[in-house]
């Protein structure tokens, strides 16, 4: 059974008609239950504060502000912001909202050389509960990811050519972006990657980073991710995508494969399983009176792992969701689009303005 959300044409699985599936969806097999898949009180709690917070601010929220609401909710006080150096101003602009909107927050911004292992120990002797990734360089976001002790969510993903508004490639990928997204690039080959350790994925960052450094035009997000695939023997990627994502997922999933790179992808109402099933009411789904099922983001890393996927996407997860996704992930994870629904996911947007 191929794992290919991204292609499905109808999405049964977000009004839990499990009986409309198509003959690929991963429903029809065996299927985790919520019990395999959340089997802590923690987990438990997020999935449902998650799910409160995307309904009670469903666009209405800015990003920074679903994450401030989530941290309260969780009674995450004390925040980490993170960000690769040349990134600093956005991670101080971060810290400033949130700490308006009454949390404790620490930044550990490196001064010179990136550094995510070193500033995830730095947070995790802060103590902080919960982890803001503010703009780090492809590669070096999984490396934090990995070393976080604390959840981590995605608020600005750092691009160089659309000031870190990364979705924009993927809307303009016909038109302006056409050449960088569809240029002409060496394929990857199936079989050579040999597995993760911390110093591929360091050694393979920086090469990015210098590659992207020695160039007149910037990379967009989505080319770095490729760049960063290819150095480092990936040629099997999954997305995780947000249902609200369909269409983008289908592009991104497009331009990944006409790369030369073998694409499966995992949609959040994976598994179908209606919102009342974690102690959601009626009157707290986004829309009353229809049926709603969960995200189930821990299904969708097992998915897709299960798959063999080398490297893991994230595209437009709730924030909580993608943090339960990325604590799930043995395989390395790179955000290429945080959501935010009231700024068409521009989330540095929110920190710009006075
Ligand atoms: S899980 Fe949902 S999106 Fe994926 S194939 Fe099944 S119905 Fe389609």
């Amino acid at each position: 059974m191929s794992l290919e959300c991204a292609s499905c044409d109808v999405y049964a699985c977000r009004v839990g008609r499990v009986d409309a599936t198509p003959d690929d969806c991963p429903m029809r097999g065996p299927f985790p239950s919520l019990e395999e898949l959340y089997d802590t009180d923690g987990a438990r709690r997020l999935l449902y504060h998650s799910a409160l917070v995307e309904a009670e601010g469903y666009g209405r929220w800015t990003r920074v502000r679903e994450i401030a609401e989530l941290a309260h909710r969780m009674e995450y006080h004390r925040l980490g912001v993170v960000s690769c150096p040349d990134m600093g101003m956005e991670a101080d602009l971060a810290a400033r909202a949130l700490r308006r909107m009454g949390l404790d927050v620490v930044v550990a911004a490196p001064f010179e050389d990136c550094d995510p292992v070193g500033q995830a120990l730095l947070l995790a002797e802060e103590h902080t509960h919960f982890n803001v990734l503010a703009g780090m360089c492809v590669g070096h976001d999984s490396l934090f990811i990995r070393h976080s002790r604390a959840p981590v969510t995605s608020l600005v993903v750092r691009d160089l050519r659309l000031a870190h508004n990364p979705a924009a490639a993927l809307y303009t990928r016909e038109g302006y972006s056409k050449t960088a997204l569809y240029g002409r690039r060496e394929p990857p080959v199936p079989g050579t990657f040999g597995g993760w350790s911390d110093e591929l994925i360091a050694d393979t960052a920086r090469a990015v980073s210098d590659a992207a450094a020695g160039r007149e035009t910037p990379p967009c997000r989505v080319e770095e991710i490729m760049d960063f695939a290819r150095r480092s023997g990936v040629s099997h990627m999954g997305i995780v995508f947000c249902v609200g994502f369909r269409r983008e997922a289908r592009d991104l999933e497009a331009i990944l494969q006409t790369n030369g790179f073998r694409v499966s992808s995992s949609c959040c109402k994976t598994g179908a399983v209606p919102k009342a099933t974690i102690g959601i009411k009626d009157e707290e789904q986004v829309t009353p009176g229809k049926p709603e099922m969960i995200c189930n983001p821990v299904a969708q890393s097992s998915l897709l792992e299960d798959e063999g996927v080398e490297l893991m996407l994230l595209l437009g997860q709730c924030a909580g969701h993608d943090s339960a996704t990325m604590a799930s992930l043995s395989v390395p994870a790179v955000c290429v689009v945080a959501k935010d629904r009231v700024l068409a996911h521009n989330t540095v947007a929110a920190l710009y303005r006075p």
